[in-house]
Order: structure tokens, then C-alpha cells, then sequence
């Protein structure tokens, strides 16, 4: 992502996170924000090059309240992604069909542009993600796990300890 600072490391490395809060930012933060890494990242998204493999569970440092805050906007994102691709994706599919030039294609076409257009209506929310970021996020490629903050300061501490596994960074 083109806003987000990234970490690319070694996926069979251990991350090491700074003791601060990912959120907050206060020190020896008391609890662990804990979601699975994606598979697919937006931009492998857009380019169709995704990769199968495992989503490495991550335990990111965070205090109580954060924790929730993060949680909370993590699962929102999830189902807001889903609802506008479909709604927006939806609209445009069924103004193609209505205004004739769908069915007139041959099936297999139909099919594929069906998927195709149901993507398309995922763009406009893609790049309203990518302009606002999640605080913190973890894709995993194959061999390889992106490591992506909102805060390019958090990004240089967590590369800053991590830098015998860093394989590539993006701020
Ligand atoms: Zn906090």
C-alpha cells in the first residue's frame, strides 16, 4: 500500500513488536491486539497475484483499552470491504445487464465479467483504504510476511528491531 509505511520480512522469522502501544503509543502497554495476517494484500489485490500459504497468527502490543479500539475497527473494515464491493459491484452489474449488453454475450464472457465487474466495484473502497490505512496490518506473501503501519515512526522502530530478517521496506 502507497500511504502505509511497510516491513517485509522473513516469514519464518519471529517478529520482534517495540514495547509501546501500537495505538496509544504508551510504554509496557498490558495486553496483545491478535488477528491472523491476510493472505491477499490490496495491491496483490489489484495486480490479481496473490500466493497461497499460511496466515501466521500476529500478537501485536497493545494496552487494554486499545486493544478493543483495534479489534473493533479491524472487524469493520472487514465487513465494510465486503458490503460496498458487493453493493457498488451489484449496481454496476445490474446496470449492464439493463441496459442490454450483457446478455447478448456469450455465457462464458458473461461469466467473467460478471467477476469482473463485482472486483471493479471493490475499487473505490480499495483506494479509500489505502489513503487511510489501518493503524497496523500483516499480509503474508509467500515466503515473505509485510508488516504495515499508519505511523512511519512505529515502521522504523519495529524495522529497527528487526533488522537481521528485513527484506525490503516501503515508507
Ligand atoms: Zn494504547
Amino acid at each position: 500500500m502507497p500511504v502505509s509505511s511497510d516491513v517485509t520480512l522473513n516469514g519464518e522469522a519471529e517478529p520482534r513488536w517495540p514495547d509501546v502501544c501500537v495505538l496509544c503509543g504508551i510504554e509496557h502497554p498490558d495486553g496483545r491486539f491478535e488477528f491472523r495476517a491476510s493472505r491477499v494484500g490490496f495491491d496483490q489485490l489489484l495486480t490479481l497475484s496473490w500466493s497461497v500459504g499460511a496466515r501466521p497468527k500476529v500478537q501485536v502490543p497493545a494496552c487494554g483499552v486499545c486493544t478493543r479500539a483495534l479489534r473493533l475497527d479491524r472487524r469493520l473494515r472487514g465487513v465494510t470491504t465486503w458490503i460496498v464491493g458487493l453493493a457498488v459491484g451489484g449496481a454496476v452489474l445490474w446496470l449492464v445487464d439493463t441496459l442490454g449488453w450483457l446478455p447478448s454475450q456469450p455465457r462464458a464472457l458473461r461469466r467473467w465479467a460478471a467477476a469482473g465487474f463485482m472486483l471493479l466495484g471493490l475499487v473505490p473502497f480499495l483506494v479509500w483504504e489505502m489513503l487511510r490505512p489501518p493503524k497496523v496490518d500483516v499480509t503474508a506473501k509467500g515466503k515473505n510476511v509485510s508488516y504495515e503501519f499508519a505511523d512511519r515512526s512505529y515502521a522504523e522502530m519495529f524495522r529497527e528491531l528487526n533488522d537481521e530478517n528485513v527484506r525490503s521496506t516501503s515508507y
